[in-house]
């Protein structure tokens, strides 16, 4: 069992990522922590410069952050309040990284692929890059 499980989730992985998170419950100890991740790539964020008013940075983020608590309460047999869920902004596998050792995660939990399950015989680019440079164990479902 493990006391605490970073599961990175792209909200854009429907009906994939609920088996993922589902796989980490069952390995979580009674009373662990499930923190769900989900980075928001700087590219699909609008900039942040004289176009935009102040605080349209804070609201996408915010607004994901929404979708991401939806995503829980619809789909997880869980309740938002036990587990944290985190918004960051940018590159999916640096701040799965960096977040995995700043919360002292001992185990992610994450799909092989975003889009499909069909056989394929490599990872996908952000698997790849977390399970060859995680110091953190790595749960890959697939
Ligand atoms: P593909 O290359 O097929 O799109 P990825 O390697 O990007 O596959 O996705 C595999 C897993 O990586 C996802 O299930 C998720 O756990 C994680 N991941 C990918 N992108 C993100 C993201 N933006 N935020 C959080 N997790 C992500």
């Amino acid at each position: 069992m493990y006391k605490t499980i970073l599961v990175p989730v792209d909200l854009a992985e429907e009906g994939f990522c609920d088996e993922v998170v589902r796989h980490a419950l069952e390995v979580l100890a009674p009373k662990g922590k499930l923190i769900l991740l989900t980075v928001v790539a700087g590219y699909q964020m609008p900039l942040v410069g004289s176009y935009f008013p102040p605080g349209t940075f804070d609201k996408a983020i915010k607004e994901v952050h929404q979708q991401l608590k939806a995503f829980v309460e619809q789909k997880l047999p869980i309740d938002p309040e036990d587990c944290t869920l985190e918004v960051k902004e940018g590159k999916p596998a640096d701040l799965i990284l960096s977040e995995a050792k700043r919360l002292k995660a001992d185990l992610i939990v994450m799909a092989s692929h975003k889009r499909s399950r069909l056989e394929r015989s490599v990872l996908g680019s952000v698997a790849t890059k977390v399970v060859g440079r995680s110091t953190t164990p790595v749960l890959v479902i697939k």
